[in-house]
């Protein structure tokens, strides 16, 4: 392969993937702002006009606004390729630090300064999204303060959490040989395995309040739900997701059969007990098939393939040269070729996303039919709506769209399967 043929392939996968991005969101808000005025008829009774017309503004305000980051993202991730951004970077930490603080000093700026710069880029559109798009449809809870300091805790715990394993990584890029990406592929794994256990008692508690659930009669209809799926409960616990945000939501932490189950305030506040087990039947439906494990096996599985091609990659000096950075002659190219790496794969892995799009859609159907069986499907059915109406999420996507990117079926196919599931589903 050749430096021209690179650049070349990489220009192309850019410009086919902003040229299909955009065709898809145009897509989309045409399609939502031609149904704006009308509930679908399944949803009639159901659901009322305003709040149809809500969820299609609030469709429409994040679809213009991701047309505007994808632009700027195209126009940054150009700025640190061919336009020699990552270079010059690159070119003025080696002089500045290379002789004072060594190989590994120079890389680990190298990448922390890389993070900081594509954070402050990003930071604006953060702002706007929270204190714009989030706050003019009700959804923000968070003042500047709270962004401020959640944004320093943030950077903190990425620099405890990231420096190290960044280090290692390096290290053994440089240390270990020809298979070094092999090496660097187990320290990966571990170190998300490693975070996986921490992230419920170590990392959460840093950004929110987890108090044990207090309600008797919830605790006993989650515990039964739980013992009748088979899981046991290592604490079902209430997390303060109403300081940030009025997006509900419900989740499961924890490796193996013992989990600890967290509930976000607000959807304790929107669901009545039997939507909840309903809800939390459908996230048990996940563990009971597998659906987490192998999606952390196909994400191993992926960084395998990743780590395989960049040892290949970080080899040739045409990868870097291609992609506008010249490789560093009197010190290691191990922190360039990650950058590199991770800048541009995503350009050609973008083409294989709707294929994940659709073994998650089938997932969620799966946990749908699980959650029937265990628990009710009426119940599981009224709460999607709910939850729907809440996050103003639209009830008439794009169905092109939707098979691209959607990783949850849209709320009339899933209360459409749960209706020939149960036919007392729904009241519709
Ligand atoms: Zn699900």
């Amino acid at each position: 392969m050749s430096a021209a043929l690179l650049t070349v392939l990489f220009a192309a996968a850019l410009i086919a993937s902003l040229a299909v991005k955009f065709w898809l969101a145009t897509r989309q808000m045409r399609h939502v702002a031609l149904h704006r005025d009308a509930v679908p008829q399944a949803f009639v009774g159901t659901i009322a006009l305003p709040a149809h017309q809500k969820a299609a503004d609030y469709t429409l305000a994040k679809g213009r606004f991701g047309l505007l980051t994808m632009a700027f993202g195209a126009a940054v991730l150009l700025g640190w390729t061919l336009l020699g951004g990552l270079d010059a970077l690159n070119a003025g930490l080696r002089e500045a630090l290379l002789p004072r603080w060594g190989g590994m000093g120079y890389q680990l700026a190298l990448l922390a300064a890389f993070v900081v710069i594509g954070g402050v880029l990003e930071l604006p559109f953060d702002v706007w999204s929270t204190f714009r798009i989030e706050q003019r449809f009700g959804f923000n809870r968070q003042t500047p303060k709270m962004f401020v300091v959640d944004l320093l805790k943030g950077v903190l715990v990425g620099a405890v959490i990231g420096l190290p394993i960044a280090a290692l990584i390096l290290w053994i890029m440089g240390a270990t040989g020809a298979l070094w990406w092999l090496w660097a592929w187990a320290a990966w794994v571990a170190f998300n395995l490693l975070v996986l256990v921490l992230y419920p008692t170590v990392i959460a508690p840093i950004f929110n309040k987890f108090e044990p659930l207090a309600d008797e009669s919830l605790k006993a209809r989650v515990q039964a739900l739980m013992t009748r799926c088979g899981f046991a409960s290592k604490g079902l616990f209430v997390m303060d997701g109403s300081r940030r945000s009025a997006h509900a939501n419900a989740y499961f932490t924890g490796l193996g059969a013992a989990k600890r189950v967290v509930f976000f305030d607000t959807l304790l506040a929107k669901l009545n007990p039997a939507e909840v087990e309903a809800v939390l039947a459908h996230e048990l439906g996940h563990f009971k098939y597998k659906h987490v494990t192998r999606r952390m096996l196909l994400m191993f599985a992926a960084s395998l393939a990743g780590f395989a091609l960049l040892g290949w990659l970080s080899g040739q000096a045409w990868f870097y040269t291609a992609l506008g950075v010249r490789p560093n002659l009197g010190a290691p190219n191990d922190a360039l070729a990650l950058l590199l790496f991770l800048l541009v794969a995503p350009v050609f892995s973008y083409f294989i996303s709707p294929l994940l799009a659709r073994w998650s859609r089938k997932h969620e159907f799966e946990a749908d039919a699980y959650a029937c069986a265990q628990a009710s499907g009426a119940d599981l059915a009224a709460a999607l709506l709910k939850l729907h109406e809440d996050n103003a999420s639209t009830l008439t996507p794009d169905p092109l769209y939707v098979r691209f990117y959607y990783s949850h079926p849209p709320a009339s196919e899933r209360l459409a399967a749960l209706r020939r599931r149960a036919p007392a589903a729904t009241p519709a």
